[in-house]
C-alpha cells in the first residue's frame, strides 16, 4: 500500500507561484498523484504485485501484457514519474546548472533550447526527461505513463507535459510553461545529486 505521505512535496503549495500556482499543485499533487496511488493500491490488492517495492511493480507490470498489467503499469509508473517531477521543483534555486550538463550540451542555453524543443514535441500526453543512458546524458520523451527505467535509462530531471500540469496556469501555452520550468522551477542542487 502506498500513500501520499511517502512522496512529500519539498515546498509549500504556494512556493512556486507565479510559475506554478498553489491551485495547480493542489490538483496535480493532491488529486492526480493521489489518484494514481489509490488506483495502484486498488489494482494490486490481492495480486502478486501487492507489497512489492514501486520500482519492482513498474518493471514487472511493464512485461505483463494483460489488461490488468497495463493498468497497473500506467498507475504505478505515474506514481514514480510524479514523485520524481515534484521532488525536482524549487523556485529560483540559486545553484547554477551543473557542469556535467554544460559539458554534455555545450552551454546552459543550448541545454535549455534542446530541452524546450523536446518538450514542445511531445504529442498528446507525456514527459520530457534528462537521463543518463549508457554513461551519457541525453534527452528523451516518453508517452503517457512511460518512464525511463523501462528503457534502461536513469532519470536525472523530469518535466510533466500532460495538459493537467499547466492548463490552469498557462491554458494552451505549453511553451510558456516549459520556459518557466527551465528558467525558474528546477532544483539544480537536487539535479546535481542525481548526476
Ligand atoms: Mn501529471
Amino acid at each position: 500500500m502506498f500513500s501520499l505521505d511517502q512522496f512529500p512535496l519539498p515546498f509549500t503549495p504556494d512556493a512556486l507561484a507565479p510559475y506554478m500556482s498553489a491551485q495547480t499543485i493542489g490538483f496535480h499533487y493532491g488529486r492526480h498523484l493521489a489518484g494514481y496511488i489509490k488506483t495502484t493500491n486498488d489494482l494490486t490488492a490481492g495480486t502478486a504485485y501487492q507489497d512489492m517495492p514501486l520500482a519492482d511493480i513498474i518493471m514487472q507490470s511493464a512485461a505483463d501484457d494483460t489488461p490488468l498489467g497495463h493498468k497497473i503499469f500506467n498507475n504505478a509508473a505515474q506514481i514514480f514519474n510524479h514523485a520524481f517531477f515534484f521532488r525536482g521543483l524549487r523556485r529560483d534555486t540559486p545553484a547554477p546548472i551543473p557542469h556535467a550538463i554544460i559539458d554534455a550540451f555545450g552551454s546552459a542555453d543550448q541545454f535549455r533550447s534542446e530541452f524546450a524543443a523536446a518538450a514542445r514535441d511531445v504529442f498528446g500526453s507525456g514527459w520530457t526527461w534528462l537521463v543518463r543512458d549508457g554513461g551519457k546524458l541525453r534527452l528523451i520523451n516518453t508517452q503517457n505513463a512511460d518512464t525511463p527505467m523501462t528503457h534502461g535509462a536513469r532519470p536525472i530531471l523530469a518535466l510533466d507535459v500532460w495538459e493537467h500540469a499547466y492548463y490552469l496556469d498557462y491554458q494552451n501555452r505549453r511553451g510558456d510553461f516549459i520556459d518557466a520550468f527551465l528558467n525558474h522551477l528546477i532544483d539544480w542542487d537536487w539535479v546535481s545529486q542525481n548526476l
